[in-house]
């Protein structure tokens, strides 16, 4: 019967699209900036190339990156007005005529770039280095919409068992942690890893994920309101930022070792407390810039402690995979602090802001 109905709502939409333009809702971004103006338009939904999927959305996390492009922080390959939101999951609606992977009525994630899906990159399934690729909510269109346009290539198909406000958060953040985990900081069993901004999106997802790795867990956090469930969900110390600083904390615990990785989910707000707290042979790895200040780095430390500076961006089909297994596996929970319709996209910015937002806001269509 749940076919029958999604074969028949598709009919609908390609007999009407042979006559009319269709429309949809969609949060449109008009003005960046301290007040930004983000209002709710009627847009047609798209035009599908032949390897292109209409999904329709059921939900979309709300990131840091729409909460600085909002502000206008974030200005580089923006184009206003825009779609926000890059963290979405949805059904498929529609299929272009060449697409084979997808079909009517899957359940869907995106990742949060539109790969191409052919160039030598995504050939090597490395879609978070595709030439060709386009920011969902960024470069193009994203998911405060009823309807998102994206590649086959930028989807993955996910079972029943992850509801839609835990789905939209496998590939950005939970997947986007796992790739700099893997890749960039490439983490041991019983290594000493200091998270910052643990209790955040990427955060307190990594941490779950570290865990799982078997590795100790140091959970930097500006929050005394968070520290018991970073303690429940693994985490062995945690470091609350205040009048000490959280690099002489990590020193004491560590017998003046230092952490052999730090992951830093916040950035130049903490520089240089978080480059102190690393080891000899150490991996510093930057995956989240909340405030675009510069750093200063003393380069003979950096060479005294063999150390290295690296920086993730971006996720991969594989990463997002391994979300879906430790998600569906029960080995990592994605963590939501609130659920708001559209209309409430300003007060979800505002607790961003204010640091009082425990994991990630999932925004849903109003009509939901
Ligand atoms: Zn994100
Ligand atoms: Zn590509």
């Amino acid at each position: 019967m749940f076919c029958v109905i999604i074969n028949l709502y598709h009919v609908h939409l390609q007999a009407i699209r042979g006559q009319h333009e269709i429309l949809m809702k969609a949060l449109l971004l008009e003005e960046a900036g301290l007040d930004p103006k983000i209002v709710s338009r009627d847009l047609p939904i798209p035009i599908l190339g032949t390897r292109d999927v209409l999904v329709k959305v059921k939900a979309c996390g709300f990131c840091h990156h729409d909460a600085l492009v909002m502000s206008g922080v974030l200005r580089r390959g923006i184009d206003l007005p825009l779609v926000l939101g890059h963290e979405v999951a949805g059904e498929v609606a529609e299929v272009g005529s060449e697409v084979s992977t997808v079909s009517l009525g899957d359940r869907v994630v995106c990742l949060p770039s539109n790969s191409c899906g052919s160039c030598q990159e995504c050939r090597r399934d490395r879609e978070d280095r595709c030439t060709n690729k386009r920011g969902l909510g960024h470069g193009i269109h994203g998911g405060f919409a009823e309807y998102i346009k994206v590649r086959e290539s930028t989807l993955l198909t996910l079972g029943p068992q992850i509801d839609w406000i835990h789905a939209c958060l496998l590939a950005c953040p939970i997947g986007v942690g796992l790739k700099a985990m893997d890749q960039a900081a490439q983490i041991k069993a019983g290594e000493t890893v200091v998270i910052t901004g643990a209790g955040g999106g990427l955060g307190i997802h990594i941490l779950q994920a570290t865990k799982d790795r078997k590795a100790k867990v140091l959970a930097v956090t500006s929050s005394p309101k968070k520290v018991a469930l970073l303690r429940d969900l693994g985490a062995d110390q945690v470091l609350i930022r205040g009048e000490l600083d959280f690099s002489e904390v990590v020193l004491a615990l560590t017998e003046d070792r230092g952490a052999d990785v730090v992951l830093d989910t916040v950035g130049s707000v903490l520089f240089p407390s978080t480059f102190r707290c690393l080891g000899r042979n150490g991996r510093y790895v930057a995956l989240g810039e909340i405030a675009g200040m510069e750093v200063s780095l003393n380069l003979a430390e950096l060479i005294f402690r063999s150390s290295s500076v690296i920086g993730s961006v971006g996720v991969t089909k594989m990463d997002t995979d391994k979300a879906i297994q430790l998600v569906t596996q029960n080995k990592l929970s994605p963590i939501i602090s609130h659920v708001f319709p559209w209309k409430e996209i300003l007060e979800a910015r505002k607790l961003l802001q204010k640091g009082e937002v425990l994991g990630r806001i999932v925004l849903q269509p109003n009509n939901f």
